[in-house]
């Protein structure tokens, strides 16, 4: 098994066609029993023709419904079902972390265990890998629309900081429910940060990429896992990981107040000396320490968020802890098929 890209040349287009021996489809899921009980047939029946081997990898992120038990049911029922079970709750980004570090397809494909995640877009995104792209990312068309003002803003904001501030073009609307081709798999194995904001990991290592449509439907089961408080989270790791926009901003700032604080200051020398009004002011200078203290404080909360991201890489701990993965699945076809599929 080769464990590296080819490094003069990806397979051309036309050998794609050829078929694919192993396709992975990577299921990360936290409380997604019900969910998955009808998912995992369904995607073995819509994708089992697409490649001579199906592998469905679920990861259950430390769930505390019967997630495990239901994927070890499909398993006993024959179903081409993984499991990969951390040892606690450690969050999306790692779960597909670590599902992408044990599929083994030609291809992988990152979905939602929810069902939210048309197959008929899996089988388009198949179609353009055959065409020669290594990446194919969902685009959710009606997303804005179905989110309330106020998140609308703020992911506005979101990425237009985003975009700003980094080189690295993070497409909008695309989320973590893509085709990748197994190059892309390796190179994103490579990466060992722990500030896992996998969106902008998949955008940073590159590759030939290209969105589909699709609108989401309703999720089998349960409900979303992704309130603000979370929402905000990712959006922190995601600027510190990605950009030193607010630092930059932090600097601008502080040159700003200094000018206004100089002009000021003229101001009042002016103001005693040519004019004549005596020093006054209890006000004013009351307002400008207040106001200094909330400015220097913000500006301490944002040079806090990037130690903090220091601390935790530097602490060098593992992404995820597994408590148990099921043995591979047998691979039908001969190893010398992975270069040529
Ligand atoms: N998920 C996960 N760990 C978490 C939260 C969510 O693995 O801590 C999984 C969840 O089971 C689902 C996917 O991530 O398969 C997307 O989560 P959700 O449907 O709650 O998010 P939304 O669709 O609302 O963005
Ligand atoms: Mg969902």
């Amino acid at each position: 098994m080769s464990e590296t890209c080819p490094t003069i040349s990806t397979p051309p287009p036309p050998l794609r066609s050829a078929g694919i021996a192993l396709l992975s489809v990577v299921l990360p899921a936290f409380n997604e029993a019900g969910s998955l009980a009808l998912l995992l047939p369904r995607l073995q029946q819509a994708l089992g023709a697409q490649a001579r081997a199906l592998e469905l990898v679920v990861v259950d992120d430390g769930s505390s419904d019967d997630t495990a038990l239901v994927v070890h049911s499909a398993i006993a029922k024959g179903l081409p079902v993984r499991l990969v079970r951390l040892s606690r709750n450690f969050g999306k980004e790692a779960a597909l972390s670590a599902g992408l570090d044990v599929a083994d397809g030609d291809v992988v494909v990152c979905m939602d265990a929810d069902g939210q995640h048309p197959l008929e877009t899996v089988l388009e995104m198949i179609a353009l890998w055959r065409t020669g792209r290594d990446v194919v990312y969902g685009v959710q068309t009606d997303r804005l629309n179905s989110q309330s003002a106020t998140r609308r803003g703020f992911t506005r904001i979101f990425y237009w900081l985003m975009h700003i501030g980094t080189r690295v073009e993070i497409p909008a609307n695309a989320g973590d429910f893509r085709l990748l081709d197994r190059c892309v798999v390796l190179a994103l194995r490579r990466l060992p940060e722990r500030a896992r904001y996998m969106k902008g990991l998949f955008a940073w290592v590159g590759f030939d990429a290209i969105g589909v449509p699709y609108v989401p439907e309703n999720r089998l089961h349960g409900v979303s896992h992704y309130k603000y408080r979370r929402l905000f989270s990712l959006a922190m790791t995601a600027m510190t990981a990605f950009t030193q926009v607010p630092l930059r901003m932090v600097t601008a700032l502080g040159v700003l107040v200094s000018i206004l604080a100089v002009l000021f200051g003229l101001w009042v020398i002016f103001e005693t000396t040519v004019i004549g009004v005596s020093v006054s002011g209890y006000a004013t200078v009351v307002t400008s320490i207040v106001f200094l203290a909330g400015v220097q404080l913000m500006c301490l909360g944002i040079i806090g968020e990037y130690l903090g991201r220091v601390f935790d890489e530097v602490k060098q701990r593992p992404l995820y802890l597994t408590r148990e993965i099921t043995p591979p699945l047998p691979r039908p076809a001969a190893e010398q098929d992975r270069g040529a599929t």
